[in-house]
């Protein structure tokens, strides 16, 4: 999960007409940029300033080995001076990392009283920008566009969404999305095409044996449980039947065997996505519940009833998220509040990541009333209240829609004693009428990621770096726009996706 030696290439277009002076003089602009952006506590990564580019040749070379450098998650692009972009065409058709295209200038202020034409031959941004930008419009193929002062916060936080967004997109290419058992049956929004994912997302599914699972729980070293279940101990509150003496310790000590087996299993594989379902748990005592809580607060993604789409969305979200403050889980919507604007009781049968704990969770045990199997243990919590997305990635059939409604999670009016499971309650932007209008115009699910450390805006560059359907829903949404956008994508989707 950590970001480590990921990096971002920053990489500075000029031509040859100005002479060598006026290239130096970019090179130290260049390089006193990417060195501000990399020490920018917004831009999780570091900005590696690459050589002036003054020629076709040297620009696709570069581009090429952007994408053969296992380090690099995006390239930055600025036009210092004229670079007539034509000499950009064979770089930009070979580049196959995100592209952001910072349009700046090094100096802050029009310096009024001494512009001269060596000034001018230097600082063209302000047109040199624009000739990168038409061969983006031309190819149809437009990067993310960030406009400023490269000093300003502002400026620099929109790089570090679109740099976190970018981080999301280089993990999808590596992860491994393990399935325990199949969807949950005649469930529709939660099928889809498991090769269209690999080719628009990068992530490969694959469903394994849940039997192979419980053989992995069933070996669970014993030291190893004891382990986890003191991690138990120490890090929630205990309900006293679950502690050494109670009388349901040994759902406890199944629950913990549960996760040994399951850390271990999905470390075998190399995945840090996963599903399960209450209806095939062949082999499994309980239906995994702080086991799962827990794999996500550690970076794991996870769909329930084996919803794959989920689990990638978590992980991805999970990645965009890292060290932001406020949590991101796996979440169901279940039932409302229809007061006033409206709420929304978000819960699951166990599985919500505690990073969205207001408190420190209790580890408790309930009856489930489906699925048949002993009592699953889980931890209680009710969310930290905040502003925040709830999101789902459905599939159109033709597309992926990233369907994203801004929320605004809120403590609960009253407490909910009897609330067996995690659970948040939101507040959805604009109000419930019009956005569970727009959600289910939109085809959203029921299952979604909740994140109260991200904004829309990651999801949306997200969304444009994968090139999948993006919709949001906010205060500005407007039913009956919103109903058009929706059937203009379906126009364009249909015509851009070509044959
Ligand atoms: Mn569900």
């Amino acid at each position: 999960m950590d970001f480590g030696d990921l990096e971002l290439w920053f990489v500075v277009g000029s031509q040859h007409l100005y002479g060598p002076e006026v290239l130096r003089e970019v090179e130290d602009h260049a390089r006193k940029i990417a060195e501000r952006l990399s020490a920018s506590s917004h831009i999780p990564l570091k900005v590696v300033c690459q050589p002036v580019m003054t020629g076709s040749d040297s620009i696709r070379r570069l581009f090429l080995d952007a994408n053969s450098a296992d380090h690099c998650v995006g390239v930055i692009t600025w036009m210092h001076t004229f670079s007539p972009a034509r000499m950009w065409v064979a770089g930009l058709q070979s580049l196959q990392k995100p592209l952001l295209h910072l349009h700046t200038q090094f100096n802050q202020d029009l310096p009024w009283s001494t512009i001269d034409m060596d000034f001018m031959n230097v600082n063209q941004s302000a047109h040199g920008d624009r000739e990168f930008g038409f061969v983006g419009a031309r190819r149809r193929c437009i990067p993310k566009i960030v406009v400023g002062f490269w000093q300003d916060i502002e400026v620099q936080a929109e790089i570090g969404v679109w740099a976190r967004a970018a981080c999301a997109w280089h993990d999808a290419h590596q992860l491994k999305i393990v399935r325990f058992g199949d969807n949950m049956r005649d469930v529709a929004v939660t099928e889809g095409d498991k090769l269209e994912a690999q080719l628009k997302l990068g992530c490969t599914v694959n469903g394994h044996g849940v039997g192979d699972l419980a053989q992995r729980v069933e070996s669970a070293a014993e030291a190893e449980v004891a382990s986890v279940i003191s991690d138990y101990e120490q890090s929630y509150v205990v309900a006293e039947s679950l502690q050494a003496s109670g009388s349901h310790r040994r759902s406890l000590r199944e629950a913990a065997r549960i996760e040994v087996g399951l850390r271990a299993f999905l470390a075998e594989v190399g995945a840090y996505a996963f599903t399960d379902t209450f209806e095939d748990l062949h082999g499994l005592t309980q239906l995994p519940g702080i086991a799962v809580q827990r794999l996500m607060a550690d970076g794991y993604g996870f769909g329930a009833e084996g919803d794959w789409k989920t689990a990638a969305l978590v992980r991805a979200m999970k990645v965009m998220s890292r060290g932001l403050k406020g949590g991101t889980s796996f979440m169901e919507d279940y039932t409302y509040h229809l007061r006033n604007a409206g709420q929304v009781l978000g819960a699951h049968m166990l599985e919500v990541c505690p990073t969205l704990a207001d408190a420190k969770p209790s580890l408790e045990i309930h009856p489930l009333a489906i699925g048949g199997k002993a009592d699953p243990v889980r931890l209680v919590f009710t969310a930290l209240s905040g502003p925040g997305v709830n999101a789902s990635l459905i599939d159109m059939g033709n597309r992926f829609r990233l369907v994203v409604n801004k929320i605004q999670v809120v403590r609960p009016e009253e407490p909910l004693p009897k609330l067996p499971v995690a659970g948040a309650v939101w507040q959805p932007k604009p109000d419930l009428r019009v956005a569970a209008t727009a959600w289910m115009t939109a085809g959203g699910a029921h299952h979604t990621c909740l994140s109260i450390a991200l904004s829309p805006a990651y999801l949306e560059d997200f969304a444009q770096i994968a090139g999948i359907e993006y919709v949001v829903i906010d205060e500005e949404t407007r039913l009956s726009q919103f109903q058009k956008e929706l059937r203009w994508n379906e126009l364009y989707y249909g015509l851009a996706s070509g044959f």
